[in-house]
């Protein structure tokens, strides 16, 4: 059987090993990417409703990959964002915090983008790349040693100097490796789905902080049926939001309805709901014998601030930048070096997510105030806005 000499192995096509096999291929790296799905249905044509936030430092490496050209439907601006506090039924609370993108230049924050829309991008360009081998859907065995690691996937063997696990949070790889995780379970349930709205966003996320979990409102790019459009992230105790998923779509509105009020005017559901449990979880090493961990193989955040993905991202970009003109991509001091920059930063977003949900979480009156307060004393400190606006844009 012929030994096929690719230099890095990416297991998972997802958002995070896609656009890595992308990035590396861009910096001239023979890349074999295999997938255990098929790709081609994930790029389901009926308006899928689910967005991505992409913080704007992320952008250079969607452009780098080839991605960002590519997108087929024109990424949504986030201009400003809105953090409210409240109770279901009621007004926010009046003392809420703005963040306007203008007080940091005239960039946005980033931009949200359906997660169909990426799909596509990708499966386009992972088939155009010719310094990419896509093998997808396949199964890889693995066997990975001190001076390399053997893959076989349907019939060919490749020889390579690293293998990275992107096969998202329940990653096989990191568990064979005896990588071990902690878990932070959240008893929250997200329900995703896209509304059309009677009034338009201008641009600004909608942040609502209620008892039983966040209820974001994220803006998208319009359509002609639907020129005003946004995907919800709708979190509730677990239980609440088994019953949200199911309910029929006039009582589900209603209920939607009452956590916005009437900043969109009169909104309906467009397309189906999906439906994730919360669990934030981080792994205890980044890397291993000629393997590496990025995206939700290492790391899971609560999507309370749309951080996921962008901290995937921020994995990939390391990754390039580490590996560029190194000549074993495998060697253990670069792989070290990747830990050193990329655990630290995530476990401080994973823990900064984790406080903010239980400390929005509760309806004990004295920490209701204290954190109300807090916003309006958060939204008369400019310098203190401006670093939390410059670490939500990723720079
Ligand atoms: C409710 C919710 C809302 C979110 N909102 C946002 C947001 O607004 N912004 C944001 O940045 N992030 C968000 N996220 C997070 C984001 O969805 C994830 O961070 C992102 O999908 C991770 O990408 P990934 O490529 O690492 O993993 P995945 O997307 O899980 O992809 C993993 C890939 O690996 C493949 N695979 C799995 N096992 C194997 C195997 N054994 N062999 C080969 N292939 C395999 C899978 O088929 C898949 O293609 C949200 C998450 C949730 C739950």
């Amino acid at each position: 059987m012929a030994v096929r000499d690719v230099e890095i192995a990416v297991i998972g096509a997802g958002p995070v090993g896609g656009t890595l096999a992308l990035a590396l291929a861009a910096r001239g790296r023979r890349v074999l990417l295999v997938d255990q799905a098929d790709l081609a249905p994930m790029e389901d044509p009926a308006f899928d409703g689910r967005g991505y936030a992409i913080a704007a430092g992320c952008q250079p490496l969607l452009a780098l990959a080839g991605l960002w050209d590519e997108l087929p439907f024109a990424p949504c601006p986030i201009l400003d964002i809105d953090v409210t506090d409240g109770k279901v039924g009621r007004r926010p609370s009046a003392l809420k915090l703005h963040f306007d993108h203008r007080a940091v230049g005239d960039d946005a924050f980033g931009w949200i983008i359906e997660a169909r829309s990426i799909r596509v991008a990708l499966n386009k360009r992972l088939r155009a790349e010719p310094n990419i081998v896509l093998r997808a859907p396949a199964t890889a065995r693995i066997t990975r040693g001190a001076e390399g690691a053997d893959i076989e996937v349907g019939g060919e063997t490749f020889r390579v100097q690293l293998v990275v696990a992107a096969e998202g949070r329940r990653s096989p790889l990191r568990v064979a490796a005896g990588i071990g995780v902690t878990k932070l379970p959240y008893k929250q349930t997200a329900v995703i789905f896209a509304i059309a709205h009677e009034k338009p966003h201008n641009g600004v996320a909608l942040e609502h902080f209620l008892p039983g979990g966040p209820f974001a409102v994220l803006p998208m790019t319009g359509t002609a049926e639907h020129p005003n459009v946004s995907a919800v992230v709708f979190t509730e105790r677990d239980a609440l939001a088994q019953k949200l998923y199911t309910m029929q779509d006039g009582p589900f509105m209603r209920e939607v309805q009452a956590r916005l009020g009437n900043r969109l005017g009169a909104v309906r559901q467009v397309g189906r709901r999906w439906m994730h449990r919360l669990e934030a979880m981080y792994a205890h090493r980044y890397y291993d014998t000629r393997l590496a961990l990025a995206g939700d193989a290492a790391h899971g955040v609560h999507p309370i601030a749309g951080q996921g993905l962008n901290l995937g991202l921020q994995d990939v970009a390391a990754l390039v930048e580490i590996l560029e003109g190194a000549e074993d991509a495998g060697a253990p001091a670069l792989l070290a070096r990747y830990q050193a920059a990329r655990r630290p930063v995530n476990m401080a977003m994973l823990l900064g997510m984790d406080a903010l949900d239980r400390l929005f979480s509760t309806n004990f009156p004295p920490v209701r105030l204290a954190r109300d307060l807090g916003l309006a004393a958060v939204d008369r400190m400019p310098r203190l806005k401006k670093r939390f606006m410059l670490t939500a844009m990723g720079r």
